[in-house]
């Protein structure tokens, strides 16, 4: 038996879109960016190191500052899949009109071509904020895939989490996709482009786009992040994945996961390790490291691009 794929993805969210997403300053932090600098070159080498091909998602505001867009180049040169993450990183995309949509997505298209790397046909919402506007837009634009849904009823406990963190409650923050997406396919599956659910299909029907959705873990749906890891410790969510062994998993990583936060990065204030935001590498490091060998020698690690062109 051929073992089912594994989706191993980063989230290149910069140092300023993480502060924006909990509503801190975000001063000199677009221009000196250690996600950048610091959490991709780990990423690089931790991935190097285990052997496998990732998929980054970046965000196209980003790709205007040079060494961002050097070390753009440099993921694709060590075998990695970038992907479009929007233009503005604005979490809650789906308040927006169809125009703004078309540009988040088209900006950043634009962008990857300018700078020289591979066209994108995979996108992730910020925030996981998706709707059907946005899959006929891609599906327009010619991508492959989505990864946005996240397919779990936590998404209101989860947002609660989130304004507790920044301790700061924003109703215009949609975060975590919609309560109905609970009840969407956990794995892969092509959607309908008005509603999300699975659509039906029929033999020779064209090939559209394939909706990859996040993992969660049994038994309450939690979404198989960094957070994950860091809160529950890596042998409880090897424990959760090993009930999961033969189905596509999609482990979904972001920049700020390998940046040393043993002093604090985001908030002013020491805050609970809830996402890792005061732990230091060394601990980061040895905990990711754990759950993506694991996770590399039970499946088959794609990059999400070359998955979607051979089975879709
Ligand atoms: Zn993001």
């Amino acid at each position: 038996m051929t073992a089912a794929p594994a989706f191993i993805q980063v989230d290149v969210d910069g140092l300023w879109a993480v502060r924006r997403c909990y509503g801190r300053p975000v001063g000199g932090s677009f221009q000196d960016d250690p996600v950048w600098t610091d959490g991709i070159p780990e990423f690089r080498q931790l991935f190097s190191t285990v052997g496998i091909g990732a998929s980054f998602f970046l965000v196209g505001r980003d790709l205007f500052h040079p060494a961002k867009r050097l070390e753009a180049r440099r993921l694709v040169e060590s075998g990695h899949e970038v992907a479009n993450h929007s233009w503005s990183h604005r979490i809650g995309l789906t308040r927006f009109p169809l125009g703004r949509l078309q540009d988040e997505i088209g900006r950043t298209h634009d962008a990857f071509v300018r700078s020289g790397l591979p066209e994108p046909v995979g996108f992730r919402s910020p925030g996981y904020d998706i709707d059907a506007r946005m899959i006929r837009v891609l599906t327009q634009s010619g991508y492959r895939y989505d990864a946005s849904v996240v397919p779990t009823r936590l998404a209101p406990v989860l947002r609660i989490a989130d304004a507790w963190l920044a301790r700061r409650w924003d109703p215009e923050k949609r975060q975590f996709g919609r309560f109905a997406y609970g009840g969407a396919p956990r794995h892969p599956y092509v959607p309908n482009r008005w509603s999300l659910r699975e659509a039906a299909r029929t033999p020779g029907d064209e090939a559209g786009l394939v909706e990859i959705p996040v993992t969660t873990l049994p038994p309450l749906r939690f979404p198989l992040t960094a957070s994950a890891v860091f809160a529950f410790g890596p042998a409880a969510v090897i424990e959760k994945l090993e009930t999961l062994r033969g189905q596509p998993v999609l482990l979904l990583l972001h920049g700020i996961d390998l940046v040393d936060c043993s002093e604090p990065v985001v908030f002013d204030t020491r805050r609970p390790a809830a996402g890792g935001f005061n732990l230091p590498l060394v601990t980061k490091r040895d905990c990711l490291r754990a759950v993506v060998e694991y996770v590399a020698g039970n499946w088959k690690v794609v990059r999400a691009r070359d998955w979607v062109e051979s089975a879709y």
